[in-house]
């Protein structure tokens, strides 16, 4: 649907019903063969103290970044908040 012609470069454009899905990370809207992950499961929601299901529709890039902190653990984790806070940009200051 709504096919045109670009360049290789041009960021794809989408119309009103081209999309079938989003990306629950970014944002960025995704058609059927751009997903890259699906999660299906359990929710416990500690913040607004609920429970239920919850579908994530994921794109590739946020997919690789999920995996690549997945793979870096609580170490990668540590290392960016101390990386985060020497370069004065803590989450606080970002509130
Ligand atoms: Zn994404």
């Amino acid at each position: 649907m709504g096919e045109e012609c670009r360049r290789a470069d041009e960021p794809r454009r989408f119309h009103v019903g081209d999309a079938d899905n989003f990306c629950v990370v970014c944002g960025e809207p995704l058609e059927t063969w751009q997903l890259a992950a699906i999660v299906d499961g359990n929710l416990t929601d500690f913040e607004n103290r609920t429970t239920g299901t919850i579908t994530l529709t994921i794109c590739s890039e946020c997919l690789d970044a999920i995996l690549a902190h997945i793979d870096e653990g609580l170490v990668g984790a540590i290392n960016r908040y101390i990386s985060r806070n020497e370069n004065g940009d803590s989450r606080e200051d970002n509130k």
